[in-house]
């Protein structure tokens, strides 16, 4: 994957793999997810791919009960913020809200990769 482009489209196209990838900074090691070109924390461009864990714990949500035309026959559902194990955080849905899942600040969850047509969506559920 090295010369793989850091975007958004090739963190997607990971997905599909059932792949969380995030661009690490050689200068200062930040991590950033999605990737990004540039380094957030000191400018540098010279990054390399780093494949995150799935595992993490919820930062915040909010619980939403109406919902996307897509989504209905998952309501209720929670977005939230988790923060990786590895110390990015992401923002996705909460999968099991709907099945009686109690999730707060600091619930443990873990990756699903969730197919949506040609897509593929990083969600969280609970663990
Ligand atoms: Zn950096």
């Amino acid at each position: 994957m090295d010369g793989m482009e850091f975007t958004v489209k090739a963190f997607h196209d990971f997905l599909a793999e059932g792949r969380i990838m995030g661009s690490r900074c050689r200068g200062c090691g930040a991590v950033s997810l999605p990737p990004r070109p540039v380094c957030p924390e000191c400018g540098g461009r010279d990054l390399e791919w780093t494949e995150l864990e799935g595992k993490g714990i919820i930062r915040a949500y909010t619980v939403i009960h109406v919902p996307l035309t897509r989504m209905k026959d998952r309501c209720p559902y929670a977005c939230g913020v988790v923060e990786l194990d590895a110390g990015p955080r992401i923002s996705g849905l909460i999968l099991g809200v709907s099945e009686g899942e109690k999730i707060e600040v600091g619930s443990r969850v873990e990756a699903e990769f969730v197919r949506e047509g040609a897509r593929t969506v990083l969600c969280f559920r609970p663990v």
